[in-house]
């Protein structure tokens, strides 16, 4: 019982911290106890150990450890996937073969297939994404897909690496060192940078993913059942007399259901061992993770933004919170000659025309002192109408141009 206690401490430990570490960096979660876990863990114990090493190693130990961390964190490995290939193929080996004369046939046709995907889908998102890397060569085809709304992308911007202007929704990632069209975000996970071309396979990743796991749980849940049930009344006598609570009340029919879950939980991890019962626990406990992630990614699709065009619209409204945004206007012949220019205009123009269906009528802008804006930089005086600027405190009153509505923006990630 000890050894399946300590399985099952161990199991949900690195679940939750698995957890914290998905989620908690999510500019959705700043502001929960999810996310100040995370800067507690990632940020504020580090720095409080560092302070400690400087007093006593002259900072020679967190020296080594911070180089490891930005290594794993801001370089470009495949630590993550090896561990993550790893894991599931070690957890496969050694659930499969147990549970495997217990199943039926059709599981035994369905589980190669549903074990397969996550490793294609992890192929296609890892490998190298020629359709979202921005080359010189694609350049101009590149910047004909999204118009500037000129609230997160301004025309005009250069990459100084790659030293061409910035199609808008690109993002240069200095991990990958390349821009990288309708950015979402570089993802350790599969070691690539996501974005226009390969997010519809991270996607599809994220949904094999959970789908494997949720079945492993499923699978070593129905090969388990039969031989709890013939090992529970011989384990557990004491749970005759209280199957059925005489007074009803409350507590005692919640301490007694969860009894009866940790006595069968034991006798699962007794009986199944390491192999059926250990994997099915892990499984059973990390199948929410890649899915809720993934309904984290539908909320993003349904909002019309990439993580990457979260985490700015994050930063309007906490700024709106504050009370020193303002929201103007662009001139209206500014937005009517953007949409009436030809789709064959001149493609080496700082913001050529685009083939996307809708132009941004909206500028906002941020004033150090919270007070109504007076110098307008030149390159918003030219397009917005005169003195329309005003004080905006919800993302509400802003139009997203990104946004087309949930089934045409999935459509659109998709392709
Ligand atoms: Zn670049
Ligand atoms: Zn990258």
């Amino acid at each position: 019982m000890a050894f399946a206690r300590n399985i099952a401490i161990f199991t949900i430990s690195v679940s939750f911290l698995t957890f914290v570490a998905f989620f908690g960096r999510l500019p959705a979660l700043r502001n929960t106890p999810i996310g100040f876990l995370h800067r507690l863990l990632a940020i504020h114990i580090p720095r409080a150990l560092r302070v400690i090493d400087i007093c006593f190693t002259d900072g020679r130990i967190t020296g080594g450890t911070s180089r490891l961390g930005y290594h794993l964190m801001y370089e470009s490995h495949p630590l993550v996937l090896i561990f993550f290939l790893g894991l599931i193929t070690a957890s496969t080996a050694l659930f499969v073969p147990s549970v495997w004369p217990y199943l039926p046939l059709h599981h035994k046709l369905l589980i190669p297939v549903i074990l397969a995907l996550p490793y294609l889908f992890t192929y296609l998102s890892a490998r190298r994404n020629t359709e979202g890397c921005i080359t010189a060569s694609n350049h101009a085809s590149q910047m004909r897909h999204y118009p500037y709304d000129r609230i997160l992308y301004y025309p005009g911007n250069h990459c100084r690496t790659c030293k061409f202007l910035k199609p808008a929704r690109s993002k240069h990632c200095s991990i990958c060192n390349t821009c990288v069209a309708r950015a979402d975000h570089h993802c350790i996970w599969v070691n690539n940078c996501l974005g226009r071309g390969n997010y519809r396979w991270f996607l599809a990743l994220l949904l094999s993913t959970g789908v494997m796991i949720a079945y492993g749980a499923y699978v070593a849940y129905i090969v388990l059942t039969p031989l709890v049930r013939h090992h529970y009344i011989q384990y557990e006598p004491w749970y005759r007399y209280r199957n059925y609570p005489t007074n009803g009340a409350l507590w005692e029919n919640f301490d007694t259901k969860l009894h009866k879950f940790v006595t069968c939980a034991s006798i699962a991890l007794d009986v199944g061992g390491l192999c059926l019962s250990g994997v099915g626990l892990l499984a059973l406990l990390t199948w929410p993770l890649p899915l809720a992630l993934l309904a984290y990614h539908v909320y993003l699709i349904w909002a019309g933004m990439t993580t990457n065009e979260s985490a700015k619209w994050a930063d309007w409204r906490d700024d709106m919170n504050d009370g020193v945004v303002f929201l103007g206007l662009r001139k209206e012949e500014a937005v009517e000659h953007a949409k009436r220019q030809p789709k064959t205009g001149n493609l080496d123009a700082e913001e050529p025309p685009t083939t996307w269906p809708l132009q941004s009528r909206h500028i906002i802008i941020r004033t150090m002192d919270g007070k109504p804006p007076l110098n307008i930089p030149s390159r918003i005086k030219n397009v917005a109408k005169e003195s329309s600027f005003e004080r905006c405190w919800s993302l509400n009153e802003v139009e997203n141009v990104y946004d087309l509505g949930f089934w045409e923006n999935f459509l659109e990630a998709m392709r």
